[in-house]
């Protein structure tokens, strides 16, 4: 019987039951703009307020530190031109990594259209961002360091804690990109030692098209979307209310389940890899085996091209993706796979698999199953098998 797997939870989650519920209440009955004075905008705004405490307090930051954006992306972009912007007369020199999110990448690349430089630090072969490479990229000039929580593409999490150390030694701003770890394992800002940090509610089981920016109190910012007084005059626009609810209450449950499903994914992913690997034969794990997202995994099949991997599980009711969904449309190896130095060829063939809520063993044995038949048919037929074949009986 064929079942419908969905392995692709780094890129969204579907939205909680929950979670829906108590959207439903905003998009029809509590409609009030919370602008307003009287009391449709009050009782709006009240909620409103509420869930910026669920957020703060899910991350260990006050309320008014918490500013809501449509999401990782715009929030990416916030941080970066809003300090870039802000602080231009001080300096105009920026480091991140090479295997940020291109929601961090593309804002950088822009600003060195108008002036700024940036510096992208190079990774280790897990993805692991070099602390002692960062000390000697800091200059008298540089105004932020943007380095991401988790990677989205391998599941590598970076030294955030060694890095803020070094930013605050410099008394440079320290932004994180933490979509891929807020809900999913611990995050506190001031653990973290963070100035600014990013999150979308998409990726914990919340609704598309809202997000937050954790703002330090005094850290300076420049808005990048001007028109109204919203947000405490950071981000104009009225507020996306059933967003912002539905985000609240999806950190909520997912923080209270976090120990819990932090450690079941954990287990459902080594039991994943070690099948794969003892199964079949040519695989490599891209990332690291411990200090990994629970819900990340990463292979690199050999003498297959993923795309057709893709397509053939797609086929069988599994869905994956190949490097980042972002960047599924081009045909260059992912900036990610690049970066850790991975041969063309084994980038070509890699496949993300990520798991979560709804992740049960049954659904990983099927996928083991989907994959050992599918992998040895296609490295049957496969130029490259032939190329071998022929060589040997040469
Ligand atoms: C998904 C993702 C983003 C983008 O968030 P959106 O809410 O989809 O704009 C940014 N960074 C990382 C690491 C992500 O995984």
């Amino acid at each position: 019987m064929k079942r419908k797997v969905y392995l692709d939870y780094a890129a969204t989650t579907p939205i909680r039951k929950e979670v829906y519920e108590e959207m439903k209440l905003f998009l029809k009955e509590k409609f009030g703009n919370p602008s307003s004075i009287h009391n449709f905008g009050r009782e709006v705004k009240k909620a409103i307020e509420e869930a910026r405490e669920k957020i703060a307090k899910a991350i260990g930051a006050e309320s008014d530190e918490i500013i809501f954006t449509s999401g990782g992306t715009e929030s990416n972009n916030m941080a970066i031109k809003g300090v870039a912007f802000a602080l231009s007369h001080k300096g105009r020199h920026i480091i991140t990594s090479q295997i940020e999110h291109h929601a961090v990448l593309e804002p950088c690349h822009f600003l060195e259209k108008i002036g700024f430089e940036i510096t992208y630090l190079p990774v280790d072969k897990e993805g692991y961002v070099d602390p002692d490479d960062l000390k000697k990229a800091i200059r008298k000039d540089t105004i932020l360091i943007s380095i991401m929580h988790a990677n989205n593409e391998i599941g590598t999490i970076e030294p955030i804690r060694e890095i803020s150390n070094i930013a605050k030694e410099h008394d440079i701003y320290f932004h994180t990109d933490a979509v891929q770890t807020v809900g999913h394992i611990p995050v506190n800002v001031n653990d973290l030692g963070v100035d600014l940090l990013s999150l979308s509610a998409h990726k914990f089981y919340g609704p598309k098209g809202i997000g937050a920016l954790y703002i330090r109190k005094g850290t300076r910012i420049e808005p990048i979307i001007h028109g109204g007084s919203q947000e405490n005059n950071k981000r104009a626009g009225t507020e996306n209310v059933a967003g912002i609810i539905g985000m609240g209450k999806a950190l909520e449950l997912a923080i209270s389940e976090m120990e819990r499903e932090q450690k079941r994914l954990t287990e459902l992913r080594d039991y994943f890899i070690n099948q794969v690997e003892k199964r079949i034969p040519e695989v490599y794990l891209n990332g690291p085996r411990v200090n990994r997202l629970p819900n990340n995994i990463n292979f690199s099949f050999a003498q297959i091209e993923g795309e057709t991997l893709l397509l053939h599980l797609d086929l069988e009711g599994i869905a994956v993706s190949t490097g980042s969904a972002c960047s599924s449309k081009s045909l260059e190896p992912s900036h990610v796979l690049s970066a850790i130095k991975l041969p063309a060829k084994l980038a070509q063939g890699s496949i993300r698999f990520t798991i979560g809520l709804y992740t049960q063993k049954e659904d990983l044995d099927y996928t083991i199953k989907v994959l050992e038949n599918t992998i040895e048919k296609l490295r049957s037929i496969s130029p490259d098998r032939q190329e071998w074949r022929m060589s040997r009986t040469e």
